[in-house]
C-alpha cells in the first residue's frame, strides 16, 4: 500500500499565506507555535470536483527551525513544516485533496501525495577534481536534466573550494575532493523534493535570513545511502536565490541554489556547511524570541568552535590564543562589540580568544571576530576553524 504524505514544503506554503495579513512575521512573532493549535483538515475531490469520503482532521503542523542566509551574508534560522503523513489509502477516484488551515486553503494533485522512498535508479557519478583524494563531500543534483551541466557546476565549485583557507593549503591539497550525484529530474523544472525552483529571484534585505529548500524528511530518507553521515549538499537548478542549513537538531543535507544575488554567492552556502560536516558549530546568535528558544535553549558545553566557558584559558582552543589570558573574564565581552567593535588583529593576524556571541546564544563565545561559520560575508574561516578542519581530514 502506497503511503501518502503532505510533504512539508507544501505545509509551509500553506502557513505563510495564512500569516500574510497578520502583523509581523515568522521573526517578530511567536506565530508557529501560536497556531500549532489551529486544525488542520483535508478533503478528497475527483476529477469533476466532487466531494470524496468525509473530511479528515490531520495531526497538527509543526514546525522545525532550518538555517537560512540572507542576501547580505547573515545567518540565522526560520521555522519550516514537518511531514505530515496521511490516514488510510489513496481513494480510486481521487484527483486532488484540499487542504484548509488558519482560513487558508491550498489545493494538492493526489499523485504528488503518493511517497516514494527512494531515487528513481542508480545516479551517474563523478569525483572532483579527480578520483584520488580521501575526503569527497557529496553534492546532489536537483531539477538538472543535463547531467553534464550539473557536473559543470560541481566541477566550478570545487575549484574555488579547492581556492579557499585552508582548503587552498598544502595539508589538504591531496585530500579534499567532491563527488557530484546526477539523478535527471522528474521533469522540467520539477523537483525531486518538492523544491521551489521556479519563482523570482528576491534581493530585499529584511530581517530575516529566508530558506530556501525541498522537504527535509524526503530528501533524507531518498538520500540517506549517498549522504557523508547524514550531510551534503542538494544543489537546486532554482531561479529563486538562497538556500538552507542541513545541521542540528536534526541530521538533514543542506540546500543552495545556483543562482544568487548581486554580490552574493552561493557557494558560500556549500562552505558553511562543509564546516558543519566537519564538526563545527554554528557562531552566530539568534534573536531571543520564543520561535528561537528550542535552539538557544539547547543544552550545550563546548565544541571545536564555541564554547560556554568565558575565561580563554578554559576554551577548547587554548592552545592558539594570541590576545587574552588566564583572567577569567572574556578577552571580548557582549558589551566590548558595540559600537562598531573591531578585531585588533594582534601581530596583524585575527585575534584568538574568547568573544562573547555563539552557538545561537549571547552567553556563549566564539574564538574569534568573524568567521564563515558566522556569516557568509566574512571572508575565512576563523583560525581556530581552519585548524579544526585542518586536524580533521589530514
Ligand atoms: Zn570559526
Amino acid at each position: 500500500m502506497a503511503k501518502l504524505t503532505i510533504p512539508g514544503t507544501a505545509l509551509d506554503a500553506l502557513s505563510r499565506s495564512a500569516q500574510s495579513g497578520m502583523a509581523g512575521d515568522w521573526q517578530s512573532a511567536d506565530a508557529p507555535e501560536g497556531q500549532q493549535a489551529e486544525s488542520l483538515r483535508a478533503l478528497w475531490f475527483d476529477g469533476d470536483g466532487r466531494q470524496i469520503g468525509e473530511e479528515m482532521a490531520l495531526d497538527p503542523m509543526g514546525f522545525d527551525l532550518a538555517e537560512g542566509f540572507a542576501p547580505d551574508g547573515r545567518i540565522g534560522a526560520e521555522p519550516v513544516a514537518r511531514d505530515i503523513d496521511l490516514p488510510g489509502e489513496l481513494p480510486a477516484e481521487a484527483d486532488h485533496l484540499m487542504l484548509e488551515w488558519g482560513g487558508e486553503r491550498l489545493t494538492m494533485q493526489a499523485d504528488d501525495l503518493v511517497r516514494t522512498d527512494d531515487m528513481p535508479g542508480e545516479p551517474l557519478c563523478r569525483k572532483f577534481p579527480d578520483d584520488a583524494r580521501s575526503y569527497y563531500y557529496p553534492v546532489i543534483s536537483d531539477g538538472f536534466l543535463d547531467a553534464e551541466a550539473f557536473f559543470a557546476q560541481v566541477a566550478d565549485l570545487t575549484d574555488w573550494m579547492r581556492g579557499q583557507q585552508p582548503f587552498d593549503g598544502p595539508e589538504l591539497e591531496p585530500v579534499f575532493g567532491m563527488e557530484a550525484l546526477f539523478w535527471a529530474a522528474p521533469g522540467e523544472a520539477k523537483s525531486h523534493f518538492g523544491a521551489p525552483l521556479t519563482g523570482d529571484m528576491i534581493c530585499t534585505v529584511g530581517t530575516g535570513t529566508p530558506v530556501l529548500l525541498g522537504s527535509r524528511e524526503d530528501a533524507a530518507r531518498k538520500l540517506g545511502a549517498f549522504l557523508l553521515d547524514g550531510q551534503g549538499l542538494v544543489l537546486m537548478n532554482s531561479s529563486q536565490r538562497g538556500g538552507a542549513g542541513g545541521s542540528a537538531p536534526h541530521d538533514f543535507p543542506a540546500w543552495a541554489s545556483i543562482n544568487a544575488c548581486p554580490g552574493e554567492d552561493w557557494r558560500r552556502i556549500a562552505l558553511h556547511e562543509i564546516g558543519h560536516s566537519l564538526g563545527l558549530e554554528d557562531e552566530y546568535v539568534l534573536p531571543d524570541l520564543p520561535v528561537y528558544a528550542t535552539w538557544r535553549d539547547m543544552a550545550f558545553d563546548s565544541g571545536a568552535n564555541a564554547t560556554s566557558k568565558a575565561n580563554p584559558a578554559k576554551a577548547p582552543w587554548k592552545t592558539q590564543l594570541n590576545l587574552g589570558d588566564d583572567e577569567g573574564r572574556p578577552t571580548v565581552s557582549h558589551a566590548d562589540q558595540d559600537g562598531g567593535w573591531v578585531d585588533p588583529r594582534p601581530g596583524g593576524k585575527p585575534l584568538v580568544g574568547t568573544v562573547a556571541g555563539a552557538h545561537y546564544h549571547e552567553k556563549y563565545f566564539r574564538p574569534s571576530g568573524d568567521c564563515l561559520m558566522r556569516s557568509l560575508a566574512a571572508p575565512h574561516f576563523c583560525p581556530v576553524c581552519q585548524q579544526h578542519i585542518i586536524d580533521k581530514l589530514r
